[in-house]
């Protein structure tokens, strides 16, 4: 799969860096282990780790890029949360 090289929240193509979907007490290096890893662009990832809403669509948005290729148990087991299912309780 290509990867387009743009910012996946705002579609600018400038000041692209590597934001890890899910981020957190050991969890940045799981992210970058499954490759849960997008482009965005600098202000938006200034703003990505303060908002705690874009934080949210950034987790859930990397367990479903997660199961893709894995089941819903093995993202517990291994980050320990469910992002996608606590949201739908709601
Ligand atoms: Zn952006
Ligand atoms: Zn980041």
């Amino acid at each position: 799969m290509k990867e387009k090289k743009e910012c996946k929240m705002c579609g600018r193509y400038d000041y692209l860096e590597e934001h890890h979907l899910i981020f957190g007490r050991g969890l940045r290096g799981l992210s970058d282990k499954y490759k849960l890893v997008i482009n965005i662009c600098r202000p938006c990832h200034n703003k990505i780790h303060k908002d705690k809403d874009l934080m949210n669509w950034s987790r859930q948005k990397g367990q479903k890029m997660f199961e893709k290729n894995h089941t819903r148990k093995e993202f517990i087991k291994i980050f320990g949360k469910d992002y996608l299912s606590d949201k739908e309780q709601i």
